[in-house]
């Protein structure tokens, strides 16, 4: 399902074989870039750029191919983090996926899209009492607790709700996923989890404790996590500590291995769902654990993407040109963030033809980070031309801002030949609607 390698390591893929390694996207003579059955032309001169498009096909296609090598050995629970519209978690819980929500704004989400709480699991690392309560009063299937403070915190208002809460306890494997170090979580440095030397006393302490019931431990060990090894590694001290609690005595039915699975954005071949249901059976197998998987960016990354059009192309002093696009990190902050390297395809066939010559793709904002891609080579692209900037599903949308008092940008729902507006652009009245001037002011 990749391109083909390129002639060197350092060197791009052609707009060919970026197209050719995502089946849902094709060049078409007349109607330019397409997704799924849908002109993505046709969507932006409906909407205006920027404007974010997903395909419905394509997500679904994806859970059902992790679902199938999975093969039952574990329920999948999206990461809603990575694209929390309600449309594609309708979609997803639609489909058979539970929901793993960080907060009380996407357990609300998750509910409203209509997930059942009995398959919704609440991860991160701090939680507010008001969360807590709304996570009891849902009745969801577990509280993923990264710290002793907050078994404390769940304890006391779990009892004072006269509820008791599932817990699972989340170890930090202190695995390197060698991934970049901005989403990497199972490192002993890292802020998230519980030491996995002090896990098996703290479980005793949560059974132990009123308002509780320990059912398991959950594990994530970081993003965009292209290797099964760091998985076998982190799974198989994650089942030693299983053997390790049920030797002394302790309950122990659950297990939520996290998410993490790698997306092929420039040449790399993404995270193999057989390897991975693979990594999960040969460390489990036997063991007799429901297990759960969080994958968020490998569901929905390569299912959507960002059009944007070219505002204006400037010179740069004895460097590659400057192209500006009407879309910046305000939208797509990944490659500000994380310096993420995202495919880049003109709609128009006839633009993606001509001869590739490095550019600077830039947005127009205010900061020098607001770069999409540098000495990238491309056709020449001239004010008006639109382009498509792919696999930004992950981690899009869901990191805007209105930075430079930009409006969020509408969206896109594509499924097969059909397609649908699923979120309008935000008015510039909008951005004020909330603030007032005090009257003291005058
Ligand atoms: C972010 C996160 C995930 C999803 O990560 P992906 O890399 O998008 O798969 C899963 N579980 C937890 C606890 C997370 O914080």
């Amino acid at each position: 399902m990749h391109a083909p390698a390129p002639a060197t390591p350092d060197q791009d893929p052609t707009l060919a074989a970026l197209l050719a390694a995502r089946p849902h996207l094709a060049m078409h003579a007349h109607d330019g870039l397409v997704m799924e059955g849908v002109a993505l032309n046709a969507v932006a001169d409906a909407l205006g750029t920027p404007c974010w498009v997903y395909g419905a096909g394509t997500l679904r296609r994806r859970l059902d191919s992790l679902t199938a090598a999975l093969g039952g050995l574990a329920r999948v629970h999206y990461a809603v983090k990575a694209n929390d519209h309600l449309a594609l978690l309708h979609l997803l819980g639609g489909a058979g996926a539970g929901a793993d929500v960080v907060s009380g704004g996407e357990l609300a989400r998750a509910l409203a899209a209509g997930i059942p709480p009995g398959r919704i699991v609440f991860s991160g690392v701090g939680k507010t009492a008001d969360e807590l309560r709304a996570a009891l009063a849902a009745g969801i299937a577990q509280i993923n607790v990264e710290s002793a403070a907050e078994l404390d915190q769940i304890s006391a208002v779990a009892a004072a709700a006269g509820r008791v809460a599932p817990v699972a306890l989340r170890i930090n494997p202190d695995i390197d996923a060698g991934t970049h170090a901005k989403i990497t979580t199972g490192l002993a440095h890292n802020k998230f989890g519980i030491p996995y030397a002090d896990a098996a006393a703290l479980y005793a302490d949560a059974a132990a404790r009123p308002g509780l019931l320990p059912v398991g431990l959950a594990l994530h060990i970081g993003s965009q996590i292209l290797s099964v090894a760091p998985y076998r590694a982190a799974f198989a001290r994650a089942a030693a500590l299983v053997r390790d609690l049920r030797a002394a005595g302790q309950l122990v039915t659950r297990l939520d291995c996290g998410g993490g699975l790698g997306i092929g954005y420039r040449d790399e071949a993404g995270a193999a769902p057989a390897a991975f249901a693979g990594a999960l059976r040969s460390a489990f197998t036997g063991l007799d654990l429901e297990l759960m998987v969080e994958p968020g960016r490998w569901l929905v990354g390569p299912a959507g993407l960002l059009l944007a059009t070219v505002l204006l192309t400037k010179g740069g002093q004895g460097m590659p040109p400057f192209v500006v696009l009407d879309a910046a990190m305000t939208e797509l902050m990944r490659p500000a963030l994380y310096d993420a390297w995202h495919g880049i395809v003109p709609l128009d066939p006839a633009r993606a033809a001509g001869p590739a010559v490095p550019v600077d793709v830039v947005g127009p904002v205010c900061e020098s980070a607001d770069t999409f891609a540098r000495a990238r080579p491309l056709p020449p692209l001239l004010a008006g031309d639109r382009v498509a900037i792919l696999d930004a599903g992950a981690y899009g949308a869901v990191m805007s801002s209105t930075y430079n008092a930009r409006p969020l940008a509408p969206a896109a729902l594509i499924d097969g030949a059909r397609w649908a507006p699923i979120r309008r652009r935000q008015t510039v009245a909008e951005l004020w609607r909330d603030e007032s001037v005090p009257t003291f002011m005058g």
